[in-house]
Formats: structure tokens, C-alpha cells, sequence
């Protein structure tokens, strides 16, 4: 287990003091594991100028002094919530000092136990996607294990076409493809894979169903591998059978879009213009209708970070970001298209991280 750098530290100190707050309440896992490298799953993560504070249970005592060797640890049998208000308490005394806690990842159950037990004297101060800023750009450590893991996908992809055929259930290859990611030595699969034939397919994200795989249907195969703590992410369509040409020209269009988009993402660019380049591409063919989400999004250590990468994002692209781009075509009754892969922008070049084929796979 690598130690977080405490490069990622520093930069939360930063925003702490632009924020104000002299201890950051931080409960949103992946953060705590970005910070601190702690990958429990109960977990509070308590951030001051001086020293870090790791608040578990009894169950992660070894776990938590082997993962987080920097963190001072509170092992405690009540509520984590609870258990850290007391200790701010203590720590913070004198009154209206301010603490900042993760808005959209603390529930109210424990927020009401978090501000009873801290007392009167702090003022709290809310807020959204502090760490998630910090984790936008990647460093050259996490782009290691993210080529990675977008390789091990890629492999799982490639092999498709053993299991992939008429009569299989959607299921079954769900299966087949969440096993090979294991053997492969992904920890498991980033999300819950997609498997959609036939009409389904339309769905963009169409659960697994117990629908036989039929000749002549589109299947969109969309999946991804957790590779020491880093998510992939990538999306093949495979036609069963020799496609029509109606397929194809939706395909071309769908694969010239992601070019497109590809040819637009550098840093320095805003999001929503990678974005429109793809879509661009898919109204010249008269498919932009069916074009129904953004181009992508940032992924990590968890598979939906920022930035999206959608139509109206003002946010610039910047060296280090890692992002998918994924046009697509969904078209009711007859099937839907995508083609998605994982980008890491460099400051001179962009880099494609998911290595398996792109054309139209038929089999
Ligand atoms: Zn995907
Ligand atoms: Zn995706």
C-alpha cells in the first residue's frame, strides 16, 4: 500500500484556510481513502493545520494502522459522528471557531449527532466537493494504475467474442465479464457492467436481464475494472451477425464523433466545447436526437468524478485530468450505439488509455 502523497494535504490546507475553517470534517470514503489511504468502509477523517485524525471501528484496527500510518487513530465503539463532535470539542474549545464538514456525503442522522456532541461553540460551515477538486488532477502515479486498470478492461473486452453469441443471456455475460475482470486481478468490476441486446440497448444504462442474446442485434458491452482502488471505464458495441448498412453508418457516425471529440480535448479547452464537437458530428448525420447524455466524465477512484464533459461546462480542461468520452445513439425499438474510452490529457497531447479495438465488432 502506497501512503497518499502529502502533497494532497497541503492542497486541503489550502482550501481550509480559503474556506476559513480550522478542521475539516471529511465523510465521503473515497476523500478519506485519497487522503489518508484508509479504505474501510465506516470512517470519519478529521483534517486540522497540524495532524489528521482517523475516527473507525473495532473491526479496521489492523487495517487502519496498515493503510493510514499517517493519520492518528480514534478506534471508538459509538457512532463515528458522535465520537468525532467530542473530540472537536476538545480540540476546539474557545468559541465560534469554524469547521467544515462535506455537505452532500453527511446525513442528517449523523450530522445532528456531529453537532450535539461538538457543543455551542462552533460554527459550521458546509461544503461541496472541496476534495473532489484536488482529486481532479491525477498524478503520475494514479495515471499508472488507471493506464492499468484501463488495460485489464480492454483485455476483458477483447475477449468478447468467446462469450459473446446467440442464445447466451445478458446475464450470462455480465458474468463471464465481472469473472474474467477478477482473473485478471481487478478487486472487481467499477459498476455494475451493462450488457444490453437488441432493443435493450436503447437503454443507456440498461441493467442485465435474463434476455437471450439473438442473431442480428446490437450489444452494447459497457464495463470497467477496480484496480488497486482505481476505476476503468469503456463501452464496445457488437452487432451479431453482418451488420445492415444502416448500422454501419450509425456506427461510422457514432465513431467519427468520439474522433471528434478526441480532436477537441486538450488542456485549456472548456469542457462543454469536447463536448459539442462530438455532438456536432452526430447532427451532421441527422442523429443528434439520439444523442440523449453528455460526451463523458472524469473517473478515478470512483467511476463519476469531475469533470463532466457535457454541452453547457464552462470548466477548463486541465494537464492530468483523466476522462471518458462517450458518444452514443439510442434509438427506440431498433437499438442504441456507443463508443467509450478513457482519455488522459497531457499539457502537450492527449493519451488514450483503453486499448481494445474500436471498430464495429461483429460476430
Ligand atoms: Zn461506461
Ligand atoms: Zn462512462
Amino acid at each position: 500500500m502506497t501512503v497518499p502523497s502529502q502533497d494532497r494535504l497541503e492542497q486541503t490546507r489550502g482550501a481550509m484556510r480559503a474556506s476559513g475553517a480550522e478542521a475539516l470534517v471529511l465523510t465521503h470514503l473515497p476523500n478519506i481513502f485519497y487522503l489518508c489511504g484508509f479504505s474501510g468502509s465506516n470512517a470519519i477523517l478529521l483534517v486540522f493545520g497540524d495532524a489528521i485524525h482517523l475516527f473507525t471501528d473495532g473491526r479496521y484496527t489492523i487495517q487502519a494502522h496498515d493503510e493510514a500510518p499517517l493519520a492518528r487513530l480514534h478506534i471508538v465503539r459509538t457512532p463515528l459522528a458522535e465520537a468525532c463532535g467530542e473530540f472537536l470539542r476538545s480540540r476546539l474549545p474557545r468559541k465560534r471557531r469554524r469547521a467544515a464538514f462535506e455537505a452532500a456525503s453527511l446525513n442528517f442522522a449523523e450530522w445532528g449527532r456531529l453537532k450535539k456532541a461538538a457543543g455551542q461553540g462552533i460554527r459550521w460551515k458546509p461544503t461541496t466537493e472541496l476534495i473532489e477538486r484536488i482529486r481532479e488532477v491525477k498524478s503520475a502515479e494514479e495515471l499508472d494504475l488507471m493506464r492499468r486498470s484501463a488495460r485489464l478492461a480492454s483485455e476483458v473486452v477483447a475477449e468478447a467474442p468467446a462469450f459473446v453469441r446467440p442464445g447466451v443471456t445478458e446475464l450470462e455475460v455480465a458474468a463471464e465479464i465481472d469473472y474474467r475482470l477478477r482473473r485478471k486481478g481487478a478487486s472487481g468490476p467499477s459498476f455494475e457492467t451493462i450488457v444490453a441486446s437488441g432493443p435493450r440497448s436503447a437503454l443507456p444504462h440498461a441493467r442485465p436481464t435474463a434476455k437471450r442474446l439473438q442473431k442480428n442485434e446490437l450489444v452494447v458491452l459497457d464495463l470497467g475494472a477496480i484496480l488497486r482502488h482505481y476505476c476503468s471505464d469503456l463501452t464496445r458495441t457488437v452487432f451479431l451477425g453482418r451488420a445492415p448498412a444502416r448500422i454501419r453508418r450509425w456506427y461510422q457516425a457514432v465513431e467519427q464523433a468520439q474522433a471528434a471529440a478526441q480532436e477537441a480535448l486538450r488542456a485549456g479547452v472548456t469542457a462543454g466545447s469536447v463536448d459539442r464537437a462530438a455532438r456536432r458530428l452526430l447532427n451532421q448525420h441527422g442523429l443528434g436526437r439520439y444523442f440523449v447524455h453528455g460526451t463523458g466524465h472524469g473517473l478515478g477512484i470512483e467511476i463519476h468524478e469531475r469533470p463532466r464533459v457535457g454541452r453547457s461546462q464552462k470548466q477548463e480542461i486541465r494537464a492530468g485530468y483523466v476522462v471518458t468520452l462517450e458518444p452514443g445513439i439510442y434509438v427506440e425499438g431498433v437499438g442504441g450505439i456507443r463508443v467509450e474510452d478513457e482519455v488522459a490529457v497531457h499539457a502537450d497531447r492527449i493519451e488514450v488509455l483503453t486499448t481494445a479495438p474500436r471498430g464495429l465488432l461483429e460476430l
